[in-house]
């Protein structure tokens, strides 16, 4: 049971390694404000047990426990099965929102709208087995989505570069060094990129793709803080590079989250 204190400040996070049918892997328990437990079994390998916050950790190890043949058997069946290439749009497929995987939930109706709850994303369209049209739902959902997310994360990435301290230093000595101040931030554009998660012309504009959405808020604010650095540097350079780990240290540890759509993660989920 969790003594007064961890009931107050549940841990979040908790990681242990396990060992069934001489299969070794690692269970990462996540708490949240869900109602049930639940398992993802990661292609990586790793098992993620959700829990609510108040979930004794006994009853935890025994809807564990009474998983672990289950869980054995969808690590290798994840191992022998190829990567995806690419989403399918089917029902129960996971797709990522703002970092989480949500499980798509197809129905037949009309208006065409998506409806995002708890791990869900509801999609209704007049066909729901066409893939096309489910993708195109998915699409407009993202961009409405993005719409707000990236216009607010740009106004936080930019109050937050101009508080730190390090990052006013090195731009104050760029524009001693050079002579030039720094491009003034143009206007913010969403759209969709097949290439790039953003770009910053030289006259300051900032282009945002609207799949930002579908990651992590702190992979949304690494994009952004990249833009921001190219208003006083416009190349990959030494000091560019600076510049982006004084305003955002650690900045790399989150690159490889740009790169992991649940649909590839292949989650399997009890
Ligand atoms: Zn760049």
């Amino acid at each position: 049971m969790l003594d007064a204190y961890s009931r107050m400040n549940p841990p979040p996070l908790y990681r242990r390694q396990y060992q069934h049918q001489q299969q070794i892997f690692e269970v990462l328990i996540k708490r949240s404000r869900r109602k049930t437990l639940a398992i993802h079994v990661l292609r990586t390998g790793l098992v993620e047990i959700r829990a609510p916050l108040q979930c004794a950790w006994l009853q935890i190890d025994d809807f564990l426990e009474a998983r672990l043949d289950w869980i054995v058997a969808a690590i290798q069946q994840l191992a022998n099965s190829p990567l995806p290439e690419a989403p399918a749009y089917c029902d129960g497929e996971y797709h990522d929102y703002l970092g989480q995987p949500h499980q798509l939930l197809l129905v037949r109706g009309k208006p065409s709208q998506v409806v995002v709850g708890a791990g869900q994303l509801l999609v209704q369209c007049a066909a729901p087995s066409d893939p096309q049209q489910v993708r195109q739902c998915l699409l407009k959902f993202w961009r409405q989505r993005a719409l707000l997310v990236l216009d607010e994360r740009l106004r936080d990435c930019r109050a937050h570069f101009d508080q730190v301290p390090a990052v006013a230093a090195l731009i104050q000595r760029k524009v001693a060094l050079s002579g030039e101040s720094a491009n003034a931030a143009g206007k913010l554009t969403i759209r969709r990129m097949r290439a790039r998660w953003g770009s910053c012309s030289r006259g300051g504009d900032i282009c945002l793709n609207a799949a930002l959405v579908q990651k992590p808020t702190v992979a949304i604010d690494m994009v952004i803080i990249h833009e921001l650095c190219h208003l006083h540097h416009f190349s990959h350079s030494k000091a560019f590079y600076g510049l982006m780990d004084a305003a955002m240290p650690g900045w790399r540890d989150h690159e490889g989250l740009l790169n992991q759509p649940s649909w590839r993660r292949q989650t399997v989920l009890v």
